[in-house]
């Protein structure tokens, strides 16, 4: 059976990227007389506000989107989180890195793009005396994989989008990303990764904005022995400035249309659904 999701963080407002997934994810499943799930991911206690996951169970009702089963919420599984990463650690996938925010910005500083920029793998090099003398200090620390090491784990393997094809995970493309980060323990990738196992997701619905982490949870799955569900990454929709939906960028939010009598119907209808 098609199971899909509809994963959001409240972080802020949902605004009409986020209904389109919403209604994208639904379609998915239903076409297939399959399950859509909610689920709230919130491990970012930092940024998190209780008022917008109210805020996102009344803009999921107000479109009319109808989920199945219990709603999860990430912050009350945090425990199963780091019990992953721990076993990632144990198999020496993962290393520490203390580098702080500035001296990451100083070191990559001179790559022009930054979406792209890799980690130089500089605390890689550090011998265990030198970890065992920063952790002894206190100093905080970040977990990152070791690319290398998982690549030699998993070999070659591939992930399969219904709507761009299958895709060969590339390493070299990714570097040694963080998987557990120094503020909150865990981070974005091993949540999703360990929460679509346990809600048996067959199809991750998401943006295509997603895309790049999408190779670093096929790598997960691999190394923890998940199951692997197929994605399917829809477009993103544009504003009338042709810019995508975001939070950041002061987007007209779900709540706001809500609050300004406009109907759930008609942003469906005008969303194409
Ligand atoms: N929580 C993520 C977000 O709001 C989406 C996660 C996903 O769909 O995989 O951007």
């Amino acid at each position: 059976m098609t199971v899909t999701r509809f994963a959001p963080s409240p972080t802020g407002n949902l605004h009409l990227g986020h209904a389109y997934s919403a209604l994208y994810s639904e379609r998915v499943a239903r076409e297939e007389g399959g399950k859509f799930l909610l689920r709230i991911e919130d491990i970012d206690g930092t940024r998190c506000r209780s008022e917008y996951i109210q805020n996102i169970y009344d803009d999921i009702e107000w479109l009319g989107v109808v989920w199945d089963d219990e709603v999860i919420v990430q912050s009350n599984r945090l425990k199963f989180y780091v019990t992953k990463a721990e076993i990632l650690e144990q198999r020496g996938l993962l290393y520490p890195c203390f580098c702080t925010r500035k001296e990451l910005a100083n070191i990559n500083g001179k790559e022009l793009n930054r979406e792209k920029r890799l980690y130089p793998k500089t605390c890689l090099r550090l011998t265990n005396e030198q970890v065992a003398e920063k952790k002894s200090q206190g100093v905080p620390f970040s977990l990152r994989l070791n690319s290398n090491k998982a690549k030699e784990e998993t070999g070659k393997i591939f992930w399969n989008d219904q709507t761009t094809g299958r895709h060969e995970v590339n390493y070299d493309a990714l570097g040694d990303v963080v998987l557990v980060r120094k503020d909150i323990g865990t981070s974005y990738h091993m949540a999703v990764t360990i929460d679509d196992d346990f809600q048996d997701v067959t199809c991750v619905t998401r943006g295509l904005d997603l895309v790049e982490s999408t190779h670093v949870h096929r790598i997960l799955q691999s190394l923890l022995g998940l199951q692997v569900p197929e994605w399917s990454h829809h477009k993103l929709i544009k504003g009338s400035d042709g810019n995508k939906y975001s939070k950041s960028n002061q987007s007209l939010t779900l709540k706001e249309l809500r609050e300004s009598g406009v109907s759930g119907a008609e942003i469906r209808k005008e969303l194409g659904f």
